[in-house]
């Protein structure tokens, strides 16, 4: 098989692009109906109350910060198994970033830890201000037991969900924002539906909203009752904070609404695709990604985690042996807390021992829509071969 596998891919249809070209021929490339119809869809779909479109998650996750007033002197937590853009959000807005390692079963922020952590920070007077679980490969964190242990220190809480839109914690749709502040989805073109680039905020809070939707546009309203003083005419609009420009596009906007007809289909291949790995990948020296019995996951992603001690070859060697064999696979996450610019400022290798090891264990392997039995096969065929 000469065909390059990639370890994730956007499947775009004639609807789509139909839904794309009726934008084009329209009034409006921005600014316009299609980005209220993609925020109510995700909205409906996800049980929460708001939704704020913007042009990526981590401009989500920058707005989501600055909306719950994350400042200078202030911390921001997350886990160190995760993309930068969930750290560098507390970054963007002058506040210090610390992580929580993270559980060596599910690979995200430890709950027990994170308790632990609290602890100390509050007997020294440094408690964050903002929490970012991030749920990875498309699982839910342990939502309910995070969201008990803010409240008692009055910390908020925005869920990086960028894997996981589709997946589900205590048979809610994670989005509904039941344990959080806010919750954000990423649409970038590896993720579960795409519209290009583009992010989501999700939000039960209307105060929030009001915030988000300003920090979207300079930090502009056109709301006469929020005005200060009287507007000077019908052409008035005020800027009340510093804001940015974060707006999707209207075509963005189209597509992301049309990929969502299609997200029940998406997840339901990529939990038979995760189910059928589960079966072809058993009783290899492999852990498999384990479950928690609270989620149902989208599968953004499928790791599996090297037993070395059983191998006789290293980390490296077999993820390069895959990749020779045409096999797109990857590595979720290089720990954030490695990278020179966190080494900068002041982290260390092995301050977060949980995530070094995944790390040096983790392969991420395909799993797409897209991706067909035959791939799956020659890729199960291959890793065996390998590994054996
Ligand atoms: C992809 C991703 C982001 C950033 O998403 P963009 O839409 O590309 O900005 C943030 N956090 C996590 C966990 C991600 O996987």
């Amino acid at each position: 098989m000469s065909n390059f596998i990639p370890y994730g891919r956007q499947n775009i249809n004639q609807a789509d692009i139909d839904a794309v070209v009726e934008v084009l021929e329209s009034a409006f490339l921005t600014q316009g109906p299609a980005i209220e119809r993609f925020e109510e869809v995700v909205a409906k779909y996800s049980g929460a109350k708001f939704a704020v479109a913007v042009t990526s998650a981590t401009a989500a996750l920058h707005i989501s910060c600055q909306a719950l007033g994350l400042g200078k002197g202030d911390r921001l937590w997350t886990s160190p198994n995760t993309f930068v853009a969930s750290a560098n959000c507390g970054l963007y807005c002058g506040a210090e970033v610390d992580f929580v390692d993270i559980d060596p079963t599910t690979y995200n922020l430890c709950t027990t830890q994170l308790k632990e952590k609290l602890e100390k920070a509050s007997a020294n007077g440094q408690l964050p201000k903002v929490i970012v679980p991030v749920h990875f490969a498309g699982q839910s964190c342990q939502m309910e037991a995070i969201s008990a242990l803010s409240q008692s220190y009055g910390i908020k809480i925005i869920e990086d969900a960028s894997h996981s839109i589709g997946s589900s914690y205590q048979s809610k749709p994670v989005g509904s924002c039941t344990y959080s502040d806010l919750t954000v989805f990423s649409f970038h073109p590896v993720k579960i539906i795409t519209s290009g680039e583009g992010g989501m905020v999700l939000t039960n809070d209307a105060g929030l909203y009001q915030k988000l939707i300003r920090l979207r546009t300079h930090g502009i309203t056109r709301d006469v009752t929020l005005m200060h003083g009287e507007p000077d005419g019908p052409w008035s609009y005020q800027q009340l904070e510093l804001g940015y420009n974060y707006r999707m596009t209207d075509i963005q906007a189209a597509l992301g609404a049309s990929q969502m007809d299609r997200l029940e289909k998406f997840i339901d291949r990529r939990r038979f695709l995760a189910h059928r790995y589960n079966q072809l990948l058993s009783h290899l020296p492999i852990q498999l990604p384990l479950q928690h019995k609270d989620c149902e996951s989208s599968w953004h992603l499928y790791v599996i985690r090297l037993r070395l001690p059983e191998l006789s070859k290293t980390h490296r060697q077999i993820f390069e042996e895959l990749r020779q064999a045409n096999i797109g696979v990857n590595l979720h996450y290089i720990p954030v807390h490695t990278q020179p610019y966190y080494t900068d400022l002041g982290f260390q290798h092995g301050d977060f021992p949980e995530t070094e090891k995944y790390y040096s264990e983790a392969i991420s392997i395909p799993l797409h829509y897209g991706l067909t039995l035959e791939q799956q096969d020659y890729i199960v065929d291959t890793l065996k071969a390998i590994v054996r």
